[in-house]
């Protein structure tokens, strides 16, 4: 059985496939049997995530950079489909250096696009952003309502999709965008001063060591397992339904778990590996500028016209991430 109906005999380059969620995407695709490019700068990235795909004939890594357009041309040659991952995450990265965040975000994804209208791609997908939401304080969020933005970063994943809109309008180049909300799964960085929540509080965990909550827990999000993302991606590749394409969809599981409740899950599976977790205290602080309450989408679009259907809830992919984090960083 093919990967969500994805024929083997496609090209596809996946930028950023050194990343957490892009080297997900080329492991899936390569035990699919496609032929996968890799175009990745190692910025937040690391070799270690593609070090098993070398021995793989179908695997190609091209050491570039997105800011670097002759990097995407090469990266785009006979490539039939482009599942654009690269770029800076993070809130506050953008907000102690918007300008980078601005180059690679904006201006290598505008690079990617060019290369990819260039190179007659059949679609491009790219990956969008729950921050375009901004200040918007519709519950659940639906695709066509958004706000202003609250961080330089989703001012970039806001701008993808204005690009993104006019290529497909101008140069007829099919594009989908991936509103991800909150991804986490194997493979995510737990390091660094920009490391997302989930695999933070996992390491702080495994170390006896206190996480650190900013507010009071009570703050939510629509946490999203990485197969649930991958699913999306490859059904948006391969939908041929004409309504489906040259918009944006929500990446979510559409429910939403606090801070609170996500440390509850954490200690129930970790204490199944080392029962002195469970002693392991929280400390609380004040809250992060920019961070908004709570975050929950509504999928009914992805649903209705891509046939996305997210398999794993919260508890299953937590479950299975932990699991990952213990064997692999313990
Ligand atoms: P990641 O940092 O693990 O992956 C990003 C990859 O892009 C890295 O391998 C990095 O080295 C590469 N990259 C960065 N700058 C580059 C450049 N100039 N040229 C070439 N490659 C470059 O992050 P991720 O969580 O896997 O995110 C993937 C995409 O999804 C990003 O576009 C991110 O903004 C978006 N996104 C992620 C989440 C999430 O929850 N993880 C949520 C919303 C949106």
């Amino acid at each position: 059985m093919n990967l969500y109906n994805l024929n083997p005999k496609y090209r596809i380059l996946v930028t950023g496939g050194a990343g957490f969620i892009g080297s997900n995407l080329c492991e899936s695709l390569l035990a699919n049997g496609n032929t996968v490019v890799c175009l990745d700068n190692f910025a937040t990235g690391k070799k270690s995530n593609v070090t098993p795909f070398l021995s793989n004939k179908k695997f190609t890594l091209i050491d570039g950079d997105i800011r670097n357009l002759s990097d995407c041309h090469k990266a785009c040659e006979k490539v039939d489909y482009v599942l654009h991952q690269a770029a800076l995450g993070s809130v506050p990265r953008s907000m102690n250096d918007p300008i980078t965040s601005n180059d690679v975000n904006v201006t290598g994804f505008l690079n990617m696009l060019v290369a990819a209208r260039d190179a007659k791609v059949k679609r491009f997908v790219y990956a969008a952003s729950s921050s375009t939401y901004g200040d918007s304080k519709n519950m659940p969020k639906i695709e066509d309502v958004i706000g202003k933005p609250l961080s330089p970063y989703a001012i970039t994943k806001y701008v993808n999709e204005l690009y993104a809109d006019v290529f497909s309008k101008t140069y007829g180049l099919e594009t989908i965008g991936l509103r991800y909300f909150n991804v986490f799964g194997r493979r995510q960085d737990p390091a660094g001063a920009y490391a997302a929540v989930i695999p933070k509080f996992v390491m702080q965990l495994m170390n006896h060591e206190s996480p650190h909550v900013n507010g009071d827990g009570s703050f939510s999000r629509d946490f999203t397992y990485i197969d649930n993302v991958i699913q999306m991606n490859i059904k948006s590749l391969v939908t041929n339904n004409t309504l489906a394409v040259n918009t944006v969809y929500n990446v979510a599981y559409g429910k939403r778990t606090s801070l609170n409740e996500l440390l509850d899950l954490l200690k129930e599976y970790l204490t199944e590996f080392d029962l002195k977790i469970g002693s392991v205290k929280t400390t609380y602080g004040p809250i992060r500028k920019g961070d908004v309450p709570h975050s929950l989408a509504s999928i009914e679009k992805a649903k209705e016209l891509v046939g996305y259907n997210p398999e794993y809830n919260i508890r299953e992919g937590l479950r299975e991430a932990v699991q990952w984090y213990w064997n692999n960083l313990k």
